[in-house]
């Protein structure tokens, strides 16, 4: 076919696979038959669309996707540019002969997140903190609705990992540090892609997602990094094989289950203490890959590499692309050596060192989420829809997300909820700042500070509820006459690698921050808000600060944020992950034999006036409640649930809000159980934990 001329489009209609009517297996069976070994090399690669040398090479190398890696985004950057940007790409894959859509492909980590002016959620840390399947669900429908109103129909989200020891750059893209938590969050998963089946794909608010990072991402070994002195990026993850299964296998056996379209393995090594294998990079890792992920777990979608992760295989190119290929990756994000790939990727099945069926199992795996995706038939954005993106519908949903993941981890006196009556004195690096309390992975990569979006900063929403606020963001000169200082402090963005490195790499306040708080809590009442992708050291301090929230990076809608702390919303989130005393318990995790963290797992004090539903309050009634709701099958239900929730209250009450090494292990562990169903389990911790006060 003459390919050079991109204004020649073979009719390719009338050919079976071109039929929307036949089965999917039928259309991908007829299409894969007339392919040619280039036009299946090419269904395999990914490139980064600023990488292709011209817009033409999409035809010439046949390229079945194209991402826009974080901060790769059109002029200007509005939802109607990255529209037409994505339709431009496409109009180049409608002039191969076979007419093959590409799959674009980014990552919308918390929301449409590369676009400005899209609704951006709570970073997952978030909504893990916010115990609300259905509303996890829901941000995974909004996200979804605004990334396919653009004409990308893939996402590389949910990040299903667990993340075990904070210290990890990534840990806020993690739904907490317990597989049962991470599991139950993955309601994100069927909103963005509605049923298990697929048959839900081709609509035009549903998007193909991404399960990652397969396998042990949030759990490599401090220190094990082989890109960096002190990150745990990318490193090594050393486990046994019973907890690789029940932590970090988990919760992608039940992304599967979920029907997940597809699967990005993780650029960290896995060491199987007991195996003689010593450290494998998961990108070559056979067994896990094909072995575990396809054949037991029987995932049915494809398997899309990271960013030249392959590259990190040791070992020539030739070695890196045999190796993965054969060890089940079927689409590699290159992103730049697309030429090299396409024609290596060609060679070694030449040889015979790449066989053909492997090749025609990975473009089947590509081809079948196309045609469920109705790209065949819809390959361009429907621009009607681009009024969704940033709606006040959706910016709802993300008020509602960010309000539910503030976590109330102390309140002496009562300090929370404000009232709009009390002169309040707003101080800190990040009360008013929409970039950092977006985080990492907002317009850029890293993410920035400032303005660089649409939204409202916590400030803001604290002045619609008060004609009363003064803001300092260096909190000098709190003078006399406040009823109550918020000092709002915590990280700046990043994302991957170590972290905040402005506030050094340990999980310390920054100076300044330190300053704020002391200044203002030696002045007046105070509460502190902690805005950041994980728990901030606090030490001592926290005996000279009245309450104190994990606001964690709670995205464009402070109004949410003001929302809890002016008592419009009860504080109903509970901590995702451990929040420790001092750096040397990390890791700490729920489980542990030893076990006393400055709040543990589960922990967050709610401002509800009593618990939900009324009725008696002791531990007695609940336990006997719990037997009967889990006897009927109420067990993972909101009723379930709520039994468990007045137990902690009652806990919560007789500590006055202050957990004991003695109470935090078995409260951390009820959440745990209440997480997998066990009510009356749920309910006997809570009871110990109530003695041991
Ligand atoms: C990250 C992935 C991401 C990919 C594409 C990588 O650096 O590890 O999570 O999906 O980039 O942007």
């Amino acid at each position: 076919p003459p390919k050079e001329n991109p204004q020649v489009v073979i009719d390719a209609h009338g050919l079976p696979y071109q039929n929307a009517k036949l089965p999917v297996k039928k259309r991908v069976a007829d299409l894969l038959s007339r392919m040619s070994p280039a036009e299946k090399a090419g269904q395999m690669t990914q490139a980064e669309r600023n990488a292709l040398r011209s817009p033409g090479d999409i035809a010439t190398y046949d390229l079945g996707s194209l991402l826009s890696g974080g901060g790769s985004v059109p002029t200007p950057n509005t939802a109607a540019a990255w529209a037409k940007m994505v339709d431009a790409y496409q109009l180049r894959a409608q002039t191969t002969r076979f007419q093959i859509p590409l799959i674009y492909g980014v990552d919308a980590v918390h929301g449409h997140n590369n676009v400005i002016g899209s609704t951006i959620m709570p970073h997952n840390i978030g909504i893990g903190a916010g115990r609300d399947p259905k509303l996890a669900g829901k941000t995974g429908a909004v996200t979804a609705s605004e990334v396919r109103a653009t004409g990308i129909p893939w996402d590389f989200a949910p990040c299903v990992c667990v993340t075990r020891d904070e210290r990890w750059g990534r840990s806020y893209e993690a739904y907490g540090e317990d597989p049962a938590l991470v599991e139950a969050m993955e309601t994100v998963i069927t909103g963005m892609q509605g049923s298990p089946s697929g048959e839900d794909l081709d609509r035009n608010d549903k998007v193909l997602a991404s399960a990652k990072h397969f396998v042990g991402d949030g759990g490599t070994e401090f220190g094990s990094s082989t890109t960096g002195s002190y990150t745990i990026d990318q490193g090594v993850t050393k486990v046994t094989r019973e907890e690789l299964e029940a932590v970090h296998l988990a919760p992608f056996a039940e992304s599967v289950k979920r029907g997940v379209g597809t699967v990005m393995p993780s650029y960290s090594s896995l060491d199987i203490i007991g195996d003689d294998a010593g450290p494998l990079k998961m990108h070559a890792h056979d067994e896990m890959i094909n072995g575990v992920l396809k054949d037991r777990m029987g995932f049915e979608g494809f398997v899309i590499s990271d960013w030249q992760a392959i590259d990190q295989i040791p070992g020539d190119y030739a070695s890196d692309v045999r190796t993965s290929v054969n060890a089940g990756l079927d689409m590699i994000m290159v992103p730049t050596a697309y030429q090299d790939f396409t024609k290596t990727l060609r060679e070694e099945v030449t040889a015979g060192r790449i066989g053909q069926a492997r090749i025609d199992d990975a473009v089947s795996r590509i081809l079948t989420q196309k045609f469920r995706l109705g790209l065949f038939e819809k390959p361009y954005a429907d621009t009607s829809n681009l009024d969704r993106v940033g709606s006040a519908a959706h910016r709802a949903v993300a008020r509602e997300a960010a309000a539910k993941s503030q976590v109330l981890l102390k309140n002496d006196g009562a300090v929370l909820p404000l009232k709009p009556s009390q002169k309040v004195y707003v101080a800190g690096s990040n009360a008013d700042d929409l970039g950092n309390q977006a985080g990492g992975w907002t317009v850029s990569w890293q993410g920035a500070s400032g303005a660089t979006t649409t939204g409202t900063t916590i400030l803001q929403g604290i002045e619609k509820n008060t004609s009363s606020a003064t803001f300092s963001k260096d909190a000098s000169a709190p003078t006399e006459g406040y009823d109550t200082g918020v000092v709002v402090v915590g990280e700046k963005p990043y994302a991957e690698g170590i972290g905040d490195v402005g506030n050094g790499h340990d999980l310390e306040l920054s100076d300044a921050d330190k300053a704020a708080v002391d200044t203002v809590c030696a002045a007046m009442k105070c509460a502190v808000l902690i805005v950041s992708g994980r728990p901030q050291l606090i030490g001592d301090r926290l005996g000279r600060i009245d309450a104190l929230v994990a606001s964690w990076l709670p995205g464009t809608e402070g109004d949410g944020v003001a929302d809890v702390l002016y008592g419009k919303k009860a504080f109903t989130g509970q901590l995702p992950v451990t929040w420790p005393k001092s750096e040397a318990q990390l890791p700490i995790n729920v489980g542990d034999a030893a076990y006393d963290p400055q709040f543990p797992y589960g922990w967050g004090l709610t401002t509800l006036k009593k618990a939900p539903g009324g009725g008696e309050l002791t531990l007695t009634a609940l336990a006997a409640a719990a037997k009967l709701a889990e006897k009927a099958g109420l067990g993972r239900t909101a009723a379930g649930k709520e039994i468990v929730d007045r137990a902690r209250l009652l806990v919560q009450q007789k500590t006055g809000g202050k957990p004991t090494a003695a109470v935090s292990k078995p409260f951390a562990e009820a959440d745990h159980l209440l997480l997998t169903g066990d009510l009356t389990g749920a309910v006997a911790k809570l009871r110990t934990a109530y003695r041991a006060v």
